[in-house]
């Protein structure tokens, strides 16, 4: 895949855009002003991978527990404000690391006010457009608008599609004109498509980095499926420097499905996949209690292996041969491959016991 070419914004230590790899970040659900509750939630996103964690200030005092935020966390912080904009100067007082603004609900001297005072701070800002809370001027004056509600299908996600674009590129040209380039664009839609198109009609007119995500995905199954097609589509067509699954649920879910989308396309290396069979009729041991076991411990390996379990000799033998490490199951047991080549035969109350040995052994080896 060709990656779109963006250039490097920094948001705390952490880089973003211009080749880097790609980032993924979490959001926090805790109210912000419950200082230990918001710590507690920022540590257990950043052991999960969260590189940069965006917290919602919708009030003063939400603000104002940001600086003692700042000090238990070592993660980058994000304001995300929404209506109004002396919040986010506040919060670029108390020293955040980027902030989101939605230009759906702040006005161009707001935005341009916001702008100054993140570039003498030297943060960057997100236009964080969203297809729920476009400016009203958008969709008011536009004819193929009053016909969105009627019509569904192609045309719908064109019309709000374009909108999402018009929406970010005009305050893309504003803050330009301030001479401000610190900018990190988003245009989420709560559609899979009508995300999708968005991000490929912005991709090509724009320099800066682009954050991907679903918006209102929903909860588990069906906001992890939209997710992944959503941000995993533009992904492998090389658009997107860092990403934000968001669920209905628990936001550590999230991360750990960012870094799934991530290493389904092999843009993620510091991590294990383990790779297991659906099983069917010809399966002749427990294989979904074989994985059950090994999963956990696969999520916890920081180096790039490759485990497969698979049910039978179809195509377990191909696929366990492919792995570091593999397990190719036949009837009560199971052949036991390591970088392709047959180490040994195993019975099936044994499996377990084999490939966690085996890992353990690649691990020490990978560090
Ligand atoms: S590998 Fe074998 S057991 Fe697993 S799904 Fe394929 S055919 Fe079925």
């Amino acid at each position: 895949m060709k990656k779109r070419k963006s250039q490097e914004v920094r948001v705390g230590k952490v880089k973003i855009g211009a080749g880097a790899p790609v980032v993924v970040q979490g959001m926090t659900k805790t109210h912000t002003e419950d200082t230990a509750a918001t710590i507690e939630q920022i540590r257990k996103l950043a052991r999960a991978g969260a590189r940069i964690v965006r917290m919602a200030l919708p009030t003063m005092e939400a603000v104002k527990a940001l600086s003692q935020i700042k000090k238990e966390v070592d993660v980058p912080l994000v304001a995300d404000i929404h209506f109004n904009h002396q919040l986010a100067l506040e919060a670029i007082e108390e020293g955040v690391d980027k902030v989101r603004i939605n230009p759906g609900n702040m006005g161009k001297d707001k935005i341009i006010e916001i702008a100054k005072r993140a570039k003498e701070k030297r943060i960057p800002l997100r236009i964080g457009v969203n297809s729920g809370s476009l400016e009203k001027d958008l969709l008011e004056n536009n004819p193929a608008w009053e016909k969105v509600s009627q019509i569904r299908g192609k045309e719908h996600r064109r019309i709000i599609a374009e909108a999402m674009v018009k929406s970010a590129l005009r305050t893309v040209r504003l803050l330009e004109k301030e001479n401000f380039l610190d900018i990190i664009i988003s245009l989420k839609a709560s559609n899979v498509l009508t995300t999708i198109l968005s991000y490929q009609l912005i991709s090509d007119r724009i320099p800066y980095p682009l954050h991907l995500g679903v918006t209102a995905a929903g909860s588990s199954p069906q906001g992890i499926i939209k997710s992944s097609i959503g941000i995993g589509m533009l992904l492998a067509q090389g658009i997107g420097d860092t990403i934000r699954v968001s669920l209905t649920g628990d936001p550590v879910e999230e991360i750990k499905i960012g870094y799934g989308i991530l290493g389904a396309l092999d843009l993620y290396k510091d991590k294990a996949i383990l790779i297991s069979c659906p099983t069917c009729g010809r399966c002749q041991v427990d294989l979904k209690s074989i994985v059950q076991k090994v999963q956990p411990r696969v999520e916890k390996i920081k180096t790039p292996l490759t485990i497969a379990v698979m049910g039978c000799e179809v195509n377990g033998p191909g696929e366990a041969r492919q792995a570091d490490i593999g397990i190719a199951c036949a009837k009560k047991g199971g052949v036991l491959f390591k970088k392709g080549k047959v180490v040994k035969k195993v019975k099936e109350k044994d499996i377990v016991k084999a490939l966690l040995e085996e890992i353990k052994k690649q691990e020490s080896r990978e560090k």
